[in-house]
């Protein structure tokens, strides 16, 4: 019986394990939640739960994660590990 999880399909073969929940705050109201990265795509767009304004990234940044996370996204998280290196 196969037993790997499906989730692990998804994730290409990484060095390290990323971090997979970033807090974000709202740049508006200032409201923080954990929230649960995807790690086979960028989420473009967030909702605040508080003011409910729709968050878009910065010019340069990938996704939500990377602007208002207090953990980038697991991509950017990578590319940060092997520069390091
Ligand atoms: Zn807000």
């Amino acid at each position: 019986m196969n037993s790997v999880p499906t989730w692990n399909r998804c994730v290409k073969k990484m060095p390290f394990e990323p971090k997979l929940q970033s807090t974000l705050t709202c740049p508006h109201c200032g409201h923080a939640k954990l929230e649960t990265m995807p790690t086979d795509a960028c989420q473009w767009y967030y909702e605040c739960s508080a003011c409910h304004t729709l968050l878009k990234p910065e010019t340069g940044d990938c996704c939500v994660f990377c602007s208002y996370g207090s953990v980038p996204c697991p991509s950017v998280q990578v590319q940060q590990q092997q520069q390091q290196q």
